[in-house]
């Protein structure tokens, strides 16, 4: 007879750990496979850790935890060919605890999660591949491994393996995904002297940034780039949407060469040496893609239940939030015997009704307005940029007359009518 859990946690994510790392707290038995060598050999993230989320399952994780930097500013990069706008925040109190956020290198982070985990009791094991569910009498019952003998049982199983989850396609949670609901993003990890990543981004000692790319960095195609600052490497990444990526024939490496060669990213990562070159799929498709979360002795959490807010590029902390709760869900359940779809549906409500839920409903049409609308990035971004060049270059014009000039440059009146319609959309999907 094989071992019987009380649950199964399939994929060695943070939405994953999160969940063993509370089950095992609470005392429920709890075994975590990971198809990779070792949690997070297989995992990608331009690098921002959420701090509260992730205090809500190890509190002052960040005294021990293999962090890179605690980031104080965050820039923003509106470019064109040959010039941005950039703004931004930056803040001395997020250089002090309880800080704000984290670069984290998710080949260490998830090991030492994994390892905390383990610590509380998780049993992990790791170069497993979960090939399918077991379902008996429409419930969810356990997993087949790909190991010999690799059929494993339990009260519960929660699907954790990130953004292409065939296991809950394979229950019918969801369909294939559309191109235009997934973004491909590649990046590179570059080796850099920390002094010269110190100076080059202004920071003091330890001190972290984040910069975030829009408009030339992708060709004007929906989507962003991303440079952050680890200990004594850079992050640098670009992801556009599939179906982006198809439209315009574009091969992700080119994108990625193409932004590490631009003229305002260039001096910010010139003579950095590549360590580690990844690529990874996002979900993007937002609330309108979430597939069903909760089922017969089964539970969705994370990337697998498409919990991204692209807009704001968070998903690790929504990962490890629909861990916590996932795992709340089935502490109640295992007290009350029940694991039916009913009982565990607290779970989704939960979800929902928090900043997952809520964030995923405020901007559930956004990615699809502005694929459809490719003006945003294509048009509008190279026009803030020559309104400012054009009002920044002193030469002799008088400032009327050059705001006269840049109204003039927007065109005609019904273009004016199409931008300012284009504006008020925005805000419309974006409030
Ligand atoms: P994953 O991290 O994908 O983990 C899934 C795990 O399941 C993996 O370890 C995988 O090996 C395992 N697995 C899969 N299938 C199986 C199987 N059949 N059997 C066994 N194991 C399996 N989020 C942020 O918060 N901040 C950022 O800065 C950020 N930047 C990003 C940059 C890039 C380029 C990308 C691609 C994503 C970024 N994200 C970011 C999103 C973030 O990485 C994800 O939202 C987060 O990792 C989701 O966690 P997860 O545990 O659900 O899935």
């Amino acid at each position: 007879m094989p071992e019987k859990f009380d649950c199964i946690v399939v994929g060695a994510g943070p939405a994953g750990i999160a969940c063993a790392y509370e089950l095992a707290k609470a005392g429920v038995k709890v075994l975590l496979l990971e198809r990779g060598e070792y949690p997070g050999s297989k995992n990608v993230m331009g690098g921002v850790l959420y701090r509260q989320m992730m205090e809500d399952v190890i509190p002052e994780f960040y005294k021990d935890a293999p962090v890179e930097r605690p980031i104080v500013e965050q820039r923003f990069m509106m470019m064109d060919k040959e010039s941005a706008i950039t703004f931004g925040y930056k803040g001395l109190e997020w250089a002090r605890e309880p800080y704000n956020n984290f670069t984290v290198l998710r080949a260490k982070f998830d090991q030492w999660f994994a390892g905390k985990a383990v610590e509380q009791g998780a049993l992990l094991i790791n170069e497993t591949v979960v090939l399918s569910c077991i379902v008996e009498n429409g419930k969810v019952v356990g997993v087949q491994t790909d190991r010999p003998d690799g059929q494993l049982y339990a009260d519960v199983v929660v699907l954790a393996d990130g953004v292409n989850s065939l296991l809950a396609k394979s229950l019918g949670f969801h369909k294939e995904f559309k191109p235009d609901e997934v973004a491909l993003a590649t990046m590179e990890i570059l080796k850099l002297d920390k002094k010269v990543i110190e100076d080059r981004f202004n920071l003091e000692e330890g001190q972290g940034c984040t910069i975030e790319l829009f408009g030339d960095a992708t060709k004007g195609i929906l989507g962003t780039g991303f440079l952050y600052t680890n200990k004594d490497t850079l992050s640098l990444g670009v992801g556009t949407l599939l179906s982006g990526m198809i439209k315009h024939k574009l091969k992700p490496h080119h994108l990625l060469d193409y932004v590490k060669n631009h003229p305002m990213v260039r001096p910010y990562v010139q003579g950095a040496e590549p360590q580690e070159y990844l690529a990874h799929l996002i979900p993007e498709g937002g609330y309108h893609s979430m597939p069903k979360v909760v089922g017969e002795g089964v539970l969705v959490v994370g990337d697998a239940a498409q919990l991204v807010n692209a807009i704001h590029r968070e998903g690790s902390n929504m990962a490890m939030t629909s861990g916590r709760l996932a795992a709340a869900a089935i502490v109640e359940a295992k007290a009350a015997g029940d694991f039916s779809e009913a009982f565990l549906d607290r779970y989704r409500k939960e979800l929902m009704a928090g900043f997952v839920g809520q964030d995923l409903k405020k901007y559930k049409d956004s990615t699809h307005h502005f694929d459809k609308f490719p003006q945003y990035f294509e048009q509008y971004i190279p026009m803030m940029n020559r309104a400012m060049s054009q009002m920044f270059t002193v030469d002799g014009t008088s400032k009327r007359e050059k705001q006269k000039k840049i109204w003039r440059d927007l065109g005609s009146a019904k273009e004016k009518v199409k931008i300012a319609r284009d504006m008020y959309r925005a805000w419309k999907v974006m409030k």
